[in-house]
């Protein structure tokens, strides 16, 4: 393979630009040519392609976001508008693509490489680490980490007032992200999507906490469970001798430069990513499971879902006495 395109696409992650930096130098140490493609799918129809050099990704290993830009494009899903985009590739002599990205992106680079039969490997990055196959997406690491040091200051002021505060957290249908950190901040309670939780037991898990002694709490609230003000006034009106405060985290959630294991993943990633397709093997996600650097179907990465840490859930929970 002579030359690769590379894109990140879907929503930002810390280590997308390690994980671009990686791919870029790895490809050129193979011998290889490197287009970066400018906002994602989009860029891809647009011929919005720009040649990449190993000085073109020199100074942004510690860098959140990504340099060559992202952007939801929903006309991926088209055949004709995919076609067109084979159609840019053929033209512009690529023979190989590295989409970095999540759950959407994985399916986007899947129909492409299923309808054309064209080398197309995954990086998975996310905030969410919710896509399966792999143990962790790169910018996970580090966006728990900012929520982490976000939620102990939180702490320090519920502490402070003896307060309760919902802290609501990334995670619009996953709660990956809420339990790592609820596990890592020794919050009281987690709520997830996919765990139904009624409201009424949060109140008694709260009463029945006070009554251990406990004068303030951290509930973590993942977003795709609810919205923290209308828990948070909901909660006040059923427990009204308590202090009930809320905090939404938001976007610093996708900032911040990324945490060494961020960016040692998007290394290893952006490396295994340009090995496979030097190989000839996709469609593919490079992955990571346990110290393996592992290789899974992107068919199996597009049809299946990835599990919760329910023992983490179960550790939260027996740990709040
Ligand atoms: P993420 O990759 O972070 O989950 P999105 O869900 O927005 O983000 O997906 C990124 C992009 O992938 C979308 O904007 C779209 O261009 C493409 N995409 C998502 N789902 C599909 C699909 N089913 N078929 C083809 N392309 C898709």
């Amino acid at each position: 393979m002579k030359k690769i395109g590379v894109l990140t696409t879907g929503g930002d992650a810390p280590g997308m630009n390690a994980a671009i930096r990686a791919v870029v130098r790895t490809a050129i140490s193979f011998g290889m040519e490197v287009v970066g493609i400018e906002k994602g799918y989009s860029g891809l129809c647009d011929r919005s392609f720009v040649k990449l050099t190993s000085r073109s990704v020199s100074g942004i290993i510690n860098e959140a976001g990504t340099f060559l830009k992202t952007k939801r494009f929903p006309e991926f899903k088209e055949s004709e508008v995919r076609k067109k985009c084979y159609k840019n590739l053929l033209d512009e002599s690529i023979e190989g693509l590295v989409v970095i990205g999540g759950d959407g992106s994985a399916r986007g680079a899947y129909q492409l490489s299923s309808d054309f039969d064209f080398p197309v490997v995954l990086i998975p990055a996310s905030i969410d680490n919710d896509l399966y196959g792999t143990d962790f997406t790169v910018g996970f690491d580090t966006a728990v980490n900012t929520a982490v040091s976000a939620v102990d200051k939180i702490r320090d002021t519920a502490t402070s007032h003896e307060r309760t505060f919902v802290v609501e957290v990334m995670g619009r249908e996953k709660g990956n992200l809420a339990i790592e950190v609820a596990l890592a901040c020794g919050a009281e309670i987690v709520i997830v999507p996919e765990v139904k939780m009624k409201r009424d037991e949060i109140v008694s898990l709260l009463k029945e906490q006070e009554r251990k002694g406990k004068t303030s709490s951290i509930i973590i609230l993942a977003e795709g469970a609810g919205k923290a003000p209308e828990l948070t006034e909901w909660l006040q009106g059923k427990l009204p001798e308590r202090q009930i405060r809320y905090s939404v985290l938001g976007y610093i959630q996708r900032g911040g430069s990324p945490t060494y294991l961020t960016r040692v993943l998007a290394a290893q990633l952006g490396a295994a990513a340009v090995e496979a397709l030097q190989k000839g093997k996709y469609p593919l996600m490079a992955g990571v499971r346990g110290e393996e650097i592992v290789y899974v179907p992107l068919s199996d990465v597009v049809s299946r879902s990835k599990d919760i840490p329910h023992k983490h859930l179960e550790i939260i929970r027996n740990m709040a006495i």
